[in-house]
């Protein structure tokens, strides 16, 4: 650790070349041979996964961190795994509704990756996105979301559904120049209308460029939500730069709606403060009728949840929509 410690420090003196100064930044990551852990992850394997670590810590320099990591044999063969499934079409996209509560209708719908492993039954995607994230491997898989959603949309409203699609972008990806570039060029080549979903915590790694990048999204006609409101640190500061369409209220506080007055107070104070900054709200997790209702009389703008519709494959979504089910079952609980 030491001598990393050095190495990294040595890095960071001034250097010049053919005259012209270049700025380096060495990141190191440490492991130690033959450590615990399973025999498929090789100690050089553990160190690269250390460097991700550090780098996601912001810290120069990095130990291995196991416990942070799971079993590393496991989880490194799971994201070589999970590059070659995304070629392989075992990527996939769920969809779940929005019900607009204004307009009594479905409006929109979030897309959800799935990833159907041959062996495994079910693979979280906050596991195989997590590793994604931590292993630099978010953005070709959230520009094949991006596609596929523009894709499916198109889709739908050939069916007759016109939807807007909430598509998830880690906040990692805020901080990429040429993933902002992606982005703004698939949605102005196909005209599509989309929401990006962006969480708190990826916001606050790098403000300025994200805050930067999410204008430029909202100039382009981009929807922006701020995602998993409530289960980070949010910030009135949060809330006051960032140029924002959507408010979407984390489901810990809907989950417990019905039982918990104290999570209704905050959920109603939100919902006002939102509105009072000209912002949509999006409660997720609805999953009773009396959820919804409390939800209604506070002048939640959209619900999400199991009781409206759990994420499901394009083919069942345009199935379901197209028969009166969902809300005709809504509209009898209203
Ligand atoms: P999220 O963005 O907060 O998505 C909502 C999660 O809540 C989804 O879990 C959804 O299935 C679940 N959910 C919806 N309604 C209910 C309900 O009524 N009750 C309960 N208990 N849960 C409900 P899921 O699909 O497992 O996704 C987990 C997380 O993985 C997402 O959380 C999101 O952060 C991430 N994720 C999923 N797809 C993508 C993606 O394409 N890109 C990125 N960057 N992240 C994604
Ligand atoms: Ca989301
Ligand atoms: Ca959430």
């Amino acid at each position: 650790m030491a001598a990393a410690a050095g190495l990294a420090e040595a890095a960071q003196a001034p250097l010049t070349i053919n005259g012209a100064p270049v700025d380096i930044a060495l990141t190191a990551g440490v492991a130690a041979r033959g450590a615990a852990g399973s025999d498929l992850a090789s100690p050089v394997d553990r160190a690269a996964i250390a460097v991700d670590q550090a780098r996601a810590a912001r810290r120069m320099v990095g130990a291995f961190d196991e416990a942070a990591y799971g079993d590393p044999g496991d989880n490194l063969s799971l994201i070589s795994e999970l590059m070659t499934a995304l070629k392989d079409g075992e990527v996939t996209l769920a969809y779940q509704p929005k019900y607009d509560f204004r307009a009594e209708r479905i409006t929109g719908v979030e897309a959800l990756m799935r990833w159907s492993h041959p062996r495994r039954s079910f693979v979280s995607p906050d596991l195989f996105i997590g590793m994604a994230e931590e292993t630099g491997r978010i953005r070709p898989l959230t520009e094949w979301a991006i596609r596929r959603a523009i894709a499916d949309q198109k889709t739908m409203s050939e069916a007759g559904q016109a939807l807007t699609v909430s598509v998830n972008i880690s906040g990692r990806l805020l901080s990429d120049e040429s993933f902002a570039e992606f982005a703004l060029a698939e949605v102005a080549a196909s005209g599509a209308d989309l929401c990006f979903e962006i969480t708190e915590t990826a916001v606050m790694d790098n403000p300025e460029l994200a805050l930067r990048i999410i204008a430029r999204f909202a100039e382009a006609g981009i929807a922006v939500s701020l995602d998993d409101y409530g289960a980070g640190l949010s910030s009135l500061t949060y809330l006051k730069q960032i140029r924002a369409d959507e408010l979407k209220i984390d489901k810990s506080f809907i989950l417990g709606l019905d039982q918990s007055s104290r999570d209704a107070l905050l959920v109603k104070s939100t919902i006002d403060l939102a509105h009072s900054l000209g912002l949509k709200v999006t409660a997720e997790g609805v999953e009773t009728p009396t959820a919804l209702a409390l939800l209604r009389g506070m002048g939640c703008d959209l619900a999400q949840g199991y009781l409206i519709g759990r994420p499901v494959p394009l083919a069942v979504l345009t199935e379901q929509l197209a028969g009166p089910t969902v809300e005709t079952a809504l509209a009898r609980q209203a």
